[in-house]
């Protein structure tokens, strides 16, 4: 664990920190406070009570906050009046060497009059539960203009208690550009959208129970070339006909040129991300929820409001950047008594980080070989002896017309017909695949590409549509009843052709 002298912070601040007895950074600390020294970044951090989440988010404001002017730039939000107190204290205590420091806590069963007089006299820092904050801003008595960073702690509480309008109406006071961090044991759906509809490009990072993954997972990778990812991308969605997965993008940009690239090449697939209202995003999650679509390309964020966890798939387009998030990502799949398969495509540059998710999730990946045609075709082929195994025929509607089919098609015999039905059937693969080239991957130790544009420019639409498998001309997903495999499904139809 770091020590707190590490992060060059400000002496009186170390004094105060040092004073407490602590010593060394907890996890979360360690984490998060060298990053919001550094940037100005929304942050979601996942943690329990007890984690020392007060320090993690209060000692930066405070090494950061400045000691000029009179209206507030920090305001720290909390369910109850206790945990109030409680963050004010320990911020007091840290910032005890600091008198330019003044600092502000705003409660229920308090008198307002006095927390008033302390916002006039002039505050750099707020503590609030919602209620009595709502109470303050509707007699004027507060400017939020200033604010620069807002901290919701226990985010989760806060609305489990009912505070999501006080939280609207308090966030709306605040300006625009600000930096918010939020706080939670858990992420319901409820905080995904508090994280969607308040943050941008938030970072995420967990502590506390080490999250080992499921396993029923099975890790995979496939290395690639940058400029093949897409192309690969493809294969292995041709390759798992029976698909119903996510495919995790880094950012929205990514997520939504990938699912753009997709949609164009016939898949059925839709985005979810950030830019989308929260209507689009209820309409996206429900389609996807009720296998109305078979893949989703999704920001961690985003699916995090996902309550689905039965899926066959989960695809890495990129790898987290925060490599514990690949557990969440990949306990979406495994559940129960099902397997999963959890694959990432990933550059020689992150084989190391490979090396550091198999500690996480204590299995080894397996680096599986980039697909070819002929493996594409013998899966479809495969895929489709299923679906014909498991169809229930309408024997009463199809019988009167049979004899009339065998006569028209007389000339041919049974293998014959066979095969025009799959060529029907798989023209698209066949087509798109019929040079069966292959696609090479790059050496394990070549590390070249990392300097050549690196993870950025995965998925970034442009470079891989040129050239490679990834041309124009793919096949239409969708012609294929996905839903309807060997299933009787009210709405394959709806989907087939
Ligand atoms: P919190 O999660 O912020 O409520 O912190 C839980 C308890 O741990 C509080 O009593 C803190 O004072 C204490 N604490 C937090 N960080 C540290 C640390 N780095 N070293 C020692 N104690 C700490």
């Amino acid at each position: 664990m770091n020590k707190f002298e590490s992060y060059g912070l400000n002496p009186k601040l170390l004094k105060g920190i040092q004073e407490m007895g602590f010593e060394k950074a907890t996890p979360i600390q360690e984490k998060s406070i060298p990053f919001l020294l550094e940037h100005k970044r929304d942050l979601i951090a996942l943690a329990q009570t007890g984690t020392g989440k007060t320090a993690a988010f209060g000692i930066p404001l405070l090494q950061n906050a400045e000691p000029h002017g009179k209206t507030p730039q920090y305001l720290i939000l909390c369910p109850t009046r206790e945990l109030c107190v409680q963050i004010a204290t320990e911020l007091e205590k840290f910032c005890k060497y600091m008198p330019e420091i003044h600092l502000t806590a705003i409660y229920g069963g308090a008198n307002i009059d006095s927390q008033i007089k302390s916002l006039k006299r002039g505050t750099h820092l707020i503590v609030a539960t919602p209620g009595r904050m709502q109470d303050i801003i509707r007699r004027k008595k507060v400017d939020l203009g200033g604010i620069k960073t807002v901290v919701l702690d226990e985010a989760d509480e806060m609305l489990n208690m009912g505070f999501q309008e006080d939280l609207n109406s308090i966030l709306s006071e605040t300006p625009k550009q600000k930096n918010t961090l939020l706080f939670s044991a858990t992420m319901s759906k409820e905080i995904a959208n508090i994280a969607m509809d308040y943050m941008v490009d938030p970072l995420e990072i967990t502590v506390g129970k080490k999250n080992v993954g499921s396993k029923n997972i099975r890790h995979m990778y496939y290395l690639a070339h940058i400029k093949d990812k897409y192309a690969i991308l493809k294969r292995i969605l041709d390759l798992n006909a029976d698909i119903y997965g996510i495919i995790f993008c880094r950012t929205r940009h990514e997520t939504k040129d990938t699912a753009d690239l997709l949609m164009k090449d016939g898949y059925d697939v839709d985005a979810l991300h950030g830019d989308l209202s929260h209507a689009q995003r209820e309409s996206v999650m429900s389609k996807f929820r009720h296998k109305n679509l078979q893949i989703l390309v999704a920001t961690d964020v985003a699916a995090r409001g996902l309550d689905v966890t039965n899926l066959t798939h989960i695809i890495h387009y990129n790898l987290p950047e925060e490599l514990e998030l690949y557990t969440h990502r990949s306990g979406r799949t495994g559940r129960k008594d099902a397997t999963g398969t959890s694959i990432a495509i990933i550059s020689p540059r992150d084989i190391g980080k490979i090396k550091r998710i198999e500690k996480i999730i204590e299995q080894q990946f397996t680096e599986a070989p980039i697909p070819e045609a002929s493996q594409i075709l013998e899966s479809r082929i495969a895929s489709l002896a299923r679906r014909i195994e498991g169809l229930e025929v309408d024997h009463k509607h199809l019988s009167p017309h049979m004899n009339e089919f065998y006569k028209k098609l007389e000339n041919l015999d049974k293998d014959e017909i066979i095969q025009r039905f799959l060529t029907i059937e798989l023209k698209p693969f066949l087509d798109f695949y019929k040079n069966g080239h292959s696609i090479k991957a790059p050496d394990k130790h070549s590390r070249d590409e990392s300097r050549s544009g690196g993870n950025r420019s995965f998925g970034g639409g442009k470079p891989f549509r040129k050239g490679g498998s990834s041309g124009k001309g793919g096949f239409s997903q969708k012609s294929k009843s996905w839903k309807g495999q060997g299933k009787k499904s009210p709405s394959s139809s709806k989907k087939k052709y």
